[in-house]
């Protein structure tokens, strides 16, 4: 039997991002699939902001993942159709990919297809000396020990190993087996509705040429649905409703997969280019977070922790925040650096981030119900002469038009995004969280606040070269950002073994200064976590500031 720091169970992105943000703290893991091979089911394709910006901090770029994407322009737009080549209904632009996006981020959202964005990661772990990454590996059970987790690994061809490692990190998916086993249950609707996800390659550049977009909601008696167009040229998804009691996962054969993307399609052969169905697997929306996020030594992260309907394209990116939240706090414990009670403000603080994002999700999926009865009507009897008077002239209809407007914020959540917020033991002063309901996904107002994350700003560092004030952290430490009187906070930290940047010496904002930014005045300091988030403000200079800073730290470290 040997031992490791962190078993990661589950190399999805959420797992892979684990094994990276871990090692870039110098812990060693390894990464297990029960999968020989990756998946190729496209699946996410919006990675947001703040996801890019953890793949940069352990050396994935953000510039070759938008490279390997769609471009801001094929995937700038959503519609509201009757067939990919019939009616329009209406249209919005899918989230802020454009350059008005940088005041805020230096890394738009990119649209890029699951598997590339998943190789993306694995190449980096490939170069990881910490990661010991094998696929084809079950873990079958688990069991807390003195000290430590024992699970069992069984490879493919059955043969069982013993492997104790201090923690385990079941980043499973959404139907965690870990999760059963450690008796945690899941909070919320477990089926909402049942979807096939027919994934197929075409090139439906020439049929949607004129009407560019990622996501297509299909409306049309007989047939409803969702196009998810990865890359118009190749990559497509059908995301088609069924009832599996009257139609099993079986009858959908090749042809009738083919029938059902062509009637959506709109156009049948021969103006249909060639279509070649690669993979049909049955999927089902839930909107849940588990009851609780840690058992002992073992956490849950990403789907393994919340399934979300894929209305807001938040699944992911969650996930990905999970693990950047727990790997720091991972690696701050296993250092010796941290008390163990650290650990418990991972929950306290991604839990309530979930909830948030769970809700909004179904939001999003109730609201776009009400586009079928605007286009439908209150009648049933007359659902067809009503459809039929509205698909002939759309822009008649003042009801659709507002129908879809409503859909706006489901399609533009910078907010939700970046603007969440923790108030935790590893949090000073932070605010109390406001309630969601009340919340603008849409509005985000850079805050800096301890419990935020630190804004973007383009700032010139000292060499004059012109970055992001989030380049500057590095995630392996804490930070104080000092403000230009702050010399005191600056050495301390540095001392500290910390990142050190003041104000004036080693960035300047573009264009405000440091108390109309933050509030603070010159010769105070923000400390800023590894994940970015503000851990506590110092509203001014410090007699001792290493004594003040180091008494900071062991509270937040607990
Ligand atoms: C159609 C669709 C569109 C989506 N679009 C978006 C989007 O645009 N943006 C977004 O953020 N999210 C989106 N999502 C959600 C996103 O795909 C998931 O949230 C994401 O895959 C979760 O990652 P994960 O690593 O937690 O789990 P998974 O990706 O499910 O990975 C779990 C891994 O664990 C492995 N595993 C399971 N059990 C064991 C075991 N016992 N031992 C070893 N290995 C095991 C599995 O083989 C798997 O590889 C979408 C989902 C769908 C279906």
């Amino acid at each position: 039997m040997s031992r490791i720091p962190v078993l990661i169970v589950g190399a999805g992105p959420v797992g892979q991002l684990s094994a990276l943000l871990l090692a870039r703290q110098g812990i060693a893991s390894r990464l297990i699939d029960r999968r020989p091979q990756p998946s190729e089911a496209p699946k996410a394709h919006a990675v947001n902001p703040r996801t890019l910006e953890i793949c940069e901090s352990v050396g994935v770029p953000a510039e070759g993942l938008r490279r390997e994407g769609a471009s801001a322009n094929d995937a700038g737009w959503v519609r509201f159709i009757c067939t990919l080549t019939g009616t329009e209904f209406g249209a919005l632009p899918y989230e802020r990919q454009d350059d008005k996006a940088l005041a805020h981020t230096p890394y738009p959202l990119t649209n890029i297809p699951q598997p590339k964005f998943e190789a993306a990661l694995a190449k980096a772990i490939d170069a990881e000396p910490l990661i010991t990454f094998t696929r084809g590996v079950t873990c079958a059970d688990l069991a807390e020990v003195p000290d430590g987790v024992t699970a069992q690994l069984e490879a493919a061809d059955g043969t069982r190993d013993a492997l104790t490692c201090d923690y385990l990190i079941a980043a499973d998916g959404a139907g965690s087996r870990l999760r059963d086993t450690l008796g945690i249950a899941m909070e919320g609707p477990e089926a909402l509705q049942h979807n096939l996800m027919i994934h197929f390659e075409a090139d439906l550049r020439a049929l949607t040429d004129a009407r560019p977009g990622v996501l297509y909601f299909l409306f049309q008696p007989g047939t409803s649905g969702v196009f998810i167009a990865y890359d118009r040229g190749r990559t497509w998804v059908l995301m088609h409703p069924h009832d599996p009691a009257r139609e099993p996962r079986e009858s959908f054969d090749d042809a009738r997969c083919r029938a059902l993307i062509e009637a959506a399609i709109g156009t049948a052969a021969p103006a249909l280019p060639a279509l070649h169905v690669r993979h049909v697997s049955p999927w089902t929306m839930s909107a849940q977070v588990a009851e609780r996020y840690r058992k002992g030594r073992v956490f849950l992260a990403g789907d393994a922790a919340h399934r979300f309907p894929p209305t807001g394209g938040l699944g992911l990116n969650t996930g990905a925040v999970d693990a950047q939240n727990l790997a720091w706090k991972l690696a701050a414990v296993l250092k010796g650096e941290a008390g163990e009670a650290l650990l418990d403000t991972y929950e306290t603080e991604r839990r309530p981030v979930a909830l948030t994002n769970c809700e909004q999700s179904l939001t999003n999926a109730s609201k776009i119900f009400e586009l079928f009865g605007a286009l439908y009507g209150p009648d049933p009897a007359k659902r067809q002469a009503h459809y039929e008077a509205i698909a002939a002239n759309p822009a008649a209809s003042a009801e659709l038009a507002a129908t879809v407007e409503a859909q706006r914020p489901h399609f533009d959540s910078f907010n939700l995004q970046l603007g969440y917020r923790y108030a935790s033991a590893a949090t000073i002063g932070a605010p109390a969280l406001q309630a969601a309901a009340g919340v603008d996904i849409s509005d985000y107002r850079p805050s800096w606040e301890a419990g935020a994350h630190v804004p973007h700003r383009w700032v010139k560092t000292r060499g004059g070269a012109r970055v992001s004030l989030l380049s500057l952290l590095a995630a392996d430490r804490f930070a104080i950002l000092a403000g230009p009187g702050g010399d005191g906070w600056r050495e301390a930290a540095a001392d500290a073994g910390l990142t050190a940047l003041r104000g004036g010496r080693d960035f300047e904002d573009e264009t405000e200064g440091w108390t109309e930014l933050t509030g603070l005045p010159k010769d105070g300091a923000l400390l800023v976590r590894p994940d970015g988030h503000i851990a506590c403000r110092f509203e001014g200079g410090a007699n001792d500031a290493a004594a003040l800073l180091g008494q900071t730290l062991a509270e937040v470290l607990a």
